[in-house]
Order: structure tokens, then sequence, then C-alpha cells
């Protein structure tokens, strides 16, 4: 569904991407960890086209990124992206943030918009959050509504970079078990994270990148119990 080929990304002297292949199938669930400043979140940004790409191709369900536009607008509603910082419109409401989009890209009548938005608000657990505005919810709620204004695009594959790592402690696990609940319903996802329970639980596959470069990719058990590469069992040896 999404397939990278040879990508390569400079900032300058940086060379943040380096030679990138992956691809990745339809329901398919990788998480991508690695050390800050590897790339990760310049690789979801270049997937979603938020950044440029040197040489080399991102194709999504076969079709090529286009480079602005009408189909870049499209494109982009096929990938859903949820942040670290929850990016929600401070001034709209939670309904107005989830309808927004499938009104203006989407095309969608408003009646029909709103009547999906409540109910994906409803799936992620605050239904009963509808009419207020961001500020007046807790982190992890403004993250579970960014979670359902991204799948109110009805995206093809979901991108998600460290959705939980601005979230207080408590707040993590019910964002992480939308997600799983995601997983099991056979959403494509591209997950940024250093929640390895959720990896262990949810990733069909792991994508270990550092200093620009995918140096592992193996199922989550391989790779937590036995990584092959020093730069992974390094890392590993640090964060676990
Ligand atoms: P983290 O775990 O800290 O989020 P990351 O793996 O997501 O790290 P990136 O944000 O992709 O890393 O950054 C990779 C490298 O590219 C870093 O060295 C970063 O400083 C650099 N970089 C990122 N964005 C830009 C930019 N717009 N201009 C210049 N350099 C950038
Ligand atoms: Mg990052």
């Amino acid at each position: 569904l999404v397939v990278l080929d040879s990508v390569n990304k400079h900032f300058g002297a940086l060379h943040v991407l380096q030679d990138i292949n992956l691809t990745i199938k339809r329901g398919e669930v990788v998480v991508v960890i690695g050390p800050s400043g590897s790339g990760k979140s310049t690789l979801c940004r270049a997937i979603n086209r938020l950044e440029t790409i040197d040489d080399g191709s991102i194709t999504i369900d076969g079709e090529p990124l286009p480079a602005e536009g009408r189909e870049l607008a499209r494109l982009r509603a096929d990938v859903g992206m949820v942040f670290q910082s929850f990016n929600l419109f401070a001034h709209k409401t939670v309904l107005e943030n989830v309808t927004l989009g499938p009104i203006k890209v989407r095309r969608k009548p408003k009646a029909e918009a709103e009547e999906r938005g409540r109910a994906l608000l409803d799936r992620v657990g605050v239904g009963n959050q509808a009419d207020k505005y961001p500020a007046q919810l807790s982190g992890g709620q403004q993250q579970r509504v960014a979670i359902a204004r991204a799948l109110a695009m009805e995206p093809k594959v979901m991108l998600f970079d460290e959705p939980t790592s601005a979230l207080d402690p408590e707040m993590i696990n019910e964002v992480l078990e939308v997600m799983q609940q995601l997983a099991r319903e056979g959403m494509t996802m591209i997950v940024v994270t250093h929640e390895m329970g959720f990896a262990r639980s949810a990733a069909n596959r792991v994508v270990f990148m550092a200093d620009g470069r995918v140096v592992e990719e193996a199922a989550p058990h391989q790779f937590f119990d036995n990584p092959r590469s020093d730069r992974a069992k390094d890392f590993l040896s640090k964060i676990l």
C-alpha cells in the first residue's frame, strides 16, 4: 500500500534519509523506532508530503505523490496523520474539528459529516465532548479527537508520530487502546513510538532507524529479544 523506493533527503549537509526502501502492506502495522534525530519524523512527513524528497519515489496505493494542488490535497487526505502535539484547531469545537476536512476536502454534506463525526467521537470514547473546545479537554482526550479527525477523512493509511509522548502517564493507555483497536480492525498503520508494549502487541514489524538509515527490520519479538545490529542492541539497552 505504501512503497518507498530508494528515498533520499538532505537538510543542507545532513543526509537525513539515506536510501530508504520500505514496503507497508495493506492492514500491516509497522512500528518505527530509533534514537532522536534518526529521521523518523522526517520519514513520516515525507510520506505525507509535508517534506519533499531529493530522489527516489514514494507511492500510496500505486499512485506517486503529486507535487501540489488539488491532487495533493486528495492524496494527503488518504494519509491520516497524528502528531505528538495534538494540532487541533483551537477555535473550533471538537465536532467541527472532525467534520471540517470531510466537508472541505471530501465535499461531504454537513449533516452526513456530523453524523459520521459523532460516531467516530463515540468510537474513540469522547462522544460526550463534541461541543467543547480543545482547550477544555485533557491531553488524552485531545489526542483521541485528533485520531477521530484523521479517521473522518477515511484514510488508507494512518501515520502516528510519537502520539503519546506529550501525554501524562495515566493518559497514555487510553490513546494506545484506541490505536490497538484500529490495528485490530485492520487499519494500515505506521507508528513512531517508544511504547514497547504497543509495539510488541500490535505491530507486525518493527523498523529500527539510526542516522537516517533503516538498520534493522524484524518481527517485534525477534527485534526486542534478539536484535541483530549493535546499534539496535545499544538503543534497546538504553530504553528497556
Ligand atoms: P526525535 O526522536 O527526536 O523526534 P526523529 O528521528 O524524528 O527524532 P527527525 O525529526 O526526522 O528525527 O530529524 C532528523 C534530523 O534532521 C535531525 O538531525 C534534525 O535536526 C534534522 N532536521 C529535521 N527537520 C529539519 C529541518 N526542517 N531543517 C533542518 N534540519 C532538520
Ligand atoms: Mg521525531
